[in-house]
Order: C-alpha cells, then sequence, then structure tokens
C-alpha cells in the first residue's frame, strides 16, 4: 500500500499547535494560505514521485564497487526533481537562494518526505543541517563557494562524527587535522557510518567532519569542525581536483536500505584537504548547530514511518475479515477493525503518532521563535532546548512501536516482506540509534535541560501543561470522558518525578541517571496529551479540522496512554535504587 500523505491533519496541527501559531498570528507576507498551498505540494510530492521509490531503494539497496556507490533506480531523477522544485530551501536563509520559510513548516515537509521513504529523506536533513552549520560559523570564502549548492541540494552535505571507538563518547575521536601553509588543513583518519557519505545523486558531496588538531586539548575541547569537499572547488565556482578522500566499503543494514552508510576514510595520498569552519577546538558547538536540527528531524522521521504505518494497517484492518465482531449486526466474518483488541491497536498507533507530531511542530515553533531577539527568543531557545530530546527520543520510540503493532495488525502478513508492514519497522529502528541513542537523549534531558534556569524552565512548562488540563475540565464536554482528570494525573506524576531529580542531579547523579529514559518516557506521554487535548479543544472552538475524531483521540491518549504516567514517575522514583544495586543479576 503507498502513502497518501494526510495534509489537513498536519495543516491543523501546524496551525493551531504551538508549531506555526505564533508566526501567523504576525502581521507578515505569510499567511494560512500560503501554509495550505505549500503543504499540499510537499505532500503531492512525496505521495506520487518518493514513496513509490520506497519498497524498490529496499530491495535494491546501494551496490557499492570500485568506491562508488550506485543509488536505486529512479532515485537520481527524483532527487533532482525534488531539489528543483525548491525543497532542500525551505527554510534556508534567502541570501542563499533559500526562501527563509519557518521551520516548522519546514518540519512538517521532513516528516512526509520521511512517511514516504526514510532512506531518501534522512540525505537532505544531514544538507540541510550542514548548511545551517556553515551559514551559522563559516568564512564568507566558504560561503561563496559551497553554501548556494548546499542550499538548493545541487551537492548533498554529511555530518561526521562516529569513528570505531567513538560513538555516543565523541571526544574519543582520533582524525587528525594539521595546519598547512596555505590557511587550510590536511585530514587523515577514518570515519564510520557516514549516513550518504558516498552516492551518484549529485556531482559533489560536502563532508564536515570533526577532527582534533595536535596541539588539541583532551576530550570534547579539543574538537575542531571541517569542511572537506569531495572535489575542491575553484574560485570561479568551477570543480577542481577529486580530494584526497574516499569511501572503503558500505554497511549491510537492518533498515534503511537505500540509504548508503560507508566508511571513509581520509588522507591516503597526504591529507584530505579541509577547511576549518568556526573557531580551531570549538567545532562541537558548531556542529550543534546542526545537530539539534538534525535530531529534531530524525524525531520526525519518527512521526512520519509511524503515520504510514497507520495508513498501512488501518487499510489492511478495513479489507482483513476474520471472526465475527461481538457488535456485527450480519452474520459472517466482520473486518478486523471491528474487534475491539485491533481497534485498540489502531486508536494506540494513531495517538501516539498524532501526540508524537504536535511535539515535534511545537519543538520547530520554538527554534523559529528563538530566531527574534530579546526575552521572548530567550525563552524560546531555552523551551527549544527542552523539547528537542523529547521530540527525538520519545517520537522515535513511538516510530517503533507503532511500526511494531503495524506488523501486528497483518497478523502472519505482517512479517512477510511483501505487505510492506515489515519494512517500516526495519526503517524505523534505526531513528533511536542515530544523532545520539535514545539513552544519550534521556541523559540530556535530565542532566542539562531540567537544570536550566535552576528548574524554571521546565516549571514554566508544566504551569502551561497544567493549564491545558483545567481547560478541559472546564470544557465540560462529556465527549472528553476523564480526559481533564488524566492529563492533570499524568502531570502531577511529572511534577513530583521531576522535582525528585533536580534533587539528585548533584547529590546522586547516578540515581537521576537510572531514571532518565522512564522519565523522558513521562514527559512525552505529558506533554503529548495536553497537545492533543489542546489540538481538540481548537477543533471544537473552530468547529473545523474533524472536532469529533480530535476529541476522540485525544481521549484515547489521556485514558489509556497517559494514565501509564504513575507507573513511570515510581520507575524514576523509586526504581534508580534497582537498576543501580544490579551487579549480582548482571554478573
Ligand atoms: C545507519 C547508521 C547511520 C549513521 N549515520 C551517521 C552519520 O551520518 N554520521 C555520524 O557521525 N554517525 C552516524 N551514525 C553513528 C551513530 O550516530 C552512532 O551509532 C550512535 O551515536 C551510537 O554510537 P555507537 O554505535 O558507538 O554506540 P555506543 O556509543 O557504543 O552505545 C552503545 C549503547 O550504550 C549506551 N551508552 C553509551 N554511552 C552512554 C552514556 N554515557 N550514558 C548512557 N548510555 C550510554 C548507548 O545509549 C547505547 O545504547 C550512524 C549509525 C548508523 C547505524
Amino acid at each position: 500500500m503507498t502513502y497518501r500523505a494526510p495534509v489537513a491533519d498536519i495543516a491543523f496541527t501546524l496551525k493551531h499547535g504551538t508549531g506555526l501559531a505564533p508566526t501567523l498570528s504576525q502581521a507578515g507576507d505569510f499567511g494560512a494560505d500560503d501554509v495550505d498551498a505549500v503543504l499540499q505540494e510537499a505532500g503531492r510530492f512525496a505521495s506520487d514521485v518518493i514513496a513509490p521509490l520506497n519498497a524498490l531503494g529496499d530491495r535494491h539497496g546501494t551496490p557499492f564497487k570500485d568506491g562508488t556507490v550506485t543509488m536505486p533506480p529512479g532515485w537520481k531523477e527524483a532527487y533532482r526533481a525534488w531539489a528543483a522544485a525548491g525543497w532542500n530551501a525551505v527554510s534556508a536563509p534567502a541570501e542563499w537562494g533559500g526562501q527563509a520559510l519557518p521551520h516548522a513548516l519546514n518540519a512538517a515537509c521532513i516528516e512526509m518526505w520521511n512517511s514516504a521513504s526514510m532512506a531518501f529523506g534522512i540525505g537532505p536533513v544531514l544538507t540541510m543541517g550542514a548548511a545551517e552549520a556553515l551559514a551559522a560559523h563559516g568564512t564568507n570564502d566558504l560561503k561563496r563557494r559551497y553554501l548556494g549548492k548546499l542550499v538548493s541540494g545541487e551537492w548533498m552535505g554529511t555530518m561526521e562524527l562516529t569513528e570505531p571507538q567513538a560513538g555516543s563518547d565523541v571526544g574519543a575521536l582520533r582524525t587528525k587535522a594539521e595546519r598547512s601553509a596555505d590557511g587550510s588543513y590536511r585530514l587523515t583518519g577514518q570515519k564510520i557510518f557516514i549516513t550518504y557519505g558516498e552516492h551518484d545523486l549529485t556531482e559533489n558531496i560536502v563532508h564536515f567532519v570533526l577532527a582534533r588538531l595536535p596541539d588539541a586539548p583532551p576530550g570534547t575541547r579539543g574538537i575542531s569542525l571541517f569542511l572537506i569537499p569531495k572535489f575542491l572547488v575553484n574560485k570561479d565556482g568551477s570543480l577542481g581536483p577529486r580530494n584526497d578522500l574516499r569511501a572503503h566499503s558500505i554497511e549491510h543494514k537492518l533498515g534503511i536500505h537505500a540509504s548508503p552508510t560507508c566508511t571513509m576514510i581520509y588522507g591516503d595520498n597526504g591529507g584530505a584537504v579541509g577547511f576549518l569552519v568556526g573557531e580551531e577546538n570549538r567545532g562541537l558547538a558548531c556542529m550543534f548547530t546542526m545537530m539539534n536540527l538534525a535530531r529534531l528531524a530524525v524525531g520526525l522521521q519518527g512521526v512520519g514511518i509511524a503515520e504510514r504505518a497507520t495508513q498501512q494497517a488501518l487499510q489492511y484492518a478495513r479489507e482483513r475479515k476474520q471472526g465475527r465482531a461481538a457488535s456485527a449486526r450480519d452474520a459472517g466474518p466482520s473486518p478486523i477493525v471491528e474487534h475491539p483488541d485491533v481497534r485498540r491497536m489502531l486508536m494506540t498507533m494513531r495517538a501516539l503518532t498524532r501526540a508524537a507530531r504536535a511535539i515535534c511542530y511545537a519543538t520547530a515553533g520554538a527554534i523559529d521563535a528563538s530566531r527574534s531577539s530579546g526575552e521572548a527568543a530567550e525563552a524560546a531557545n531555552a523551551r527549544a532546548a527542552l523539547l528537542t530530546p523529547v521530540a527525538k527520543a520519545f517520537s522515535t520510540d513511538i516510530g517503533i512501536e507503532v511500526a511494531s503493532l503495524g506488523v501486528q495488525v497483518h497478523g502472519g502478513m505482517g512479517f512477510i516482506e511483501e505487505t510492506g508492514a515489515a519494512q517500516h519497522l526495519r526503517d524505523a529502528r534505526i531513528a533511536a540509534i542515530y544523532e545520539g541513542t535514545n539513552g544519550i537523549q534521556a541523559v540530556d534531558l535530565v542532566m542539562r535541560k531540567l537544570p536550566l534556569g535552576g528548574g524554571a524552565v521546565v516549571r514554566g512548562y508544566l504551569d502551561e501543561l497544567r493549564a491545558t488540563a483545567k481547560a478541559v475540565q472546564a470544557a465540560n464536554d462529556p465527549a472528553f470522558g476523564m480526559t481533564g482528570a488524566r492529563l492533570a494525573e499524568a502531570i502531577d506524576s511529572l511534577d513530583r518525578a521531576t522535582t525528585w531529580l533536580l534533587g539528585k542531579i548533584d547529590a546522586a547523579p547516578q540515581s537521576a541517571l537510572a531514571g532518565a529514559t522512564p522519565y523522558l518516557r513521562l514527559f512525552g506521554n505529558a506533554a503529548g496529551g495536553c497537545m492533543l487535548a489542546d489540538e481538540a479543544l481548537a477543533a471544537l472552538r473552530l468547529a473545523d479540522g474533524e472536532p469529533a475524531a480530535r476529541v476522540a483521540i485525544a481521549r484515547f491518549f489521556a485514558e489509556n496512554i497517559a494514565v501509564q504516567a504513575g507507573g513511570l514517575e515510581r520507575a524514576v522514583i523509586d526504581g534508580a535504587d534497582a537498576v543501580n544495586a544490579a551487579d549480582a543479576a548482571l554478573a
């Protein structure tokens, strides 16, 4: 089954959640109609051009021979048409050929590219991040030579941190950079697991590589960022000689088979020519410009794959007949969608997907708001910092869960490759691992984000969530069932777990770290539940956006998913000791 972009749903969440509402409320030349027009066109491209390549890419993979990677049939044409239509440049700066539209709108597009094909969607995400980092930290000369082509998508970019001994521990990297007399650098070393490190989609590939100078301090404070083009670029913009770098091999993976994952070798012949981006030894800060956006984009991969899996499971459940449902009026077998247990699976899929979407778009909206200046921008920056690990980890965790439920809804056919349900599960699995594993995201949330503003940032957010729960209760609409009360309980759990963690971060970091993953899930459950309720309230107020469906989804989430908050709270507060006392069990 193919994918139909849910443009109306996406538009509603964007316009009535915190993703785009603040932007749209400011007078300007960009309005709700423009949002609809962009989403319609992106949805058409994703559904009609990219989605049909997904299964083919999975089967074909990216054959590697003599240092070159051949993308699956049709991918080059699709990529070039996609870039020519301006999709790589949606939120890039106008000065370099971008359309300077809000990140939240680009986030919605990124979701659709990834629903259509995760293996397709991940390449541009890295190019967009590379363009961001170069725009923010590059010299004028570097920008003139590279930025326009990265913004247009004529060339693609990579992001290269990982080495065999340096995964989560980026500070352990060893790739070496030496200063050259002409002001450039010579790089030698090996990077592994590099997404789109080599391919034939574009004429040039611009690698953004973290490396260490000979006199650099140890650890993360001694890392610098270098731009290393596959082909050097002459002053007039034409391509010069091939640089001293090559793809050594590609990985054979569980999923995203059409995304080439390469081992890259730098400096076989004296050193690859690299150019410093930002300052020496300040590379990690520059890379973070890319990484925060990339983390959000990977969260959107989770949303994208969950949406596609849900669509497919729903269609199958309407067609497949087995047994007679308890509610059936007709004799004979019923479509499985009528069996309550299947409905539970489908509702779980839909509700988790919508909640993750709302969290990701809200994060993108906070990133947009942080780009202005003044106090409001600072607050938005803190909000984006708080939500980014949740957007990444919650959304990719639910991506896997939803894709797995998708297989389950298909029964035995789900385990058979031809339905495509299995591919979604295989593809979804990586998103919880790359761009900082979800465990690392949880640690980031607890150890670095909760203490922001002495805890005031997270407390301010909890107050907003509480206001939503109260608004649902005040609406006094029986269709909401117990939504208001269940959300209030989930927020209380989140509040208590937050207070407990804030007290442990310095006093007993082992305990705080042990609770990080259940805390992140608790945060996602409470925040996602409130966002769905906000959307339902907006739909009722506007009599638009399918209010009955939105209320039903918000209610299902509150009564079936948000209620897990109590258990998660206990795992955070009471479970830490059991985690850390487990030496004997792990012997
Ligand atoms: C298909 C694919 C594409 C990739 N693309 C890129 C790319 O384009 N560029 C790039 O640079 N890298 C890329 N990566 C690498 C990816 O980012 C790393 O695999 C990831 O960061 C985890 O590092 P690792 O594999 O070394 O795992 P490890 O760091 O060894 O982690 C193993 C486990 O230990 C946990 N762990 C480790 N340290 C801690 C800690 N301090 N606290 C708590 N838990 C911890 C992790 O959460 C994980 O569960 C890619 C990987 C794959 C598989």
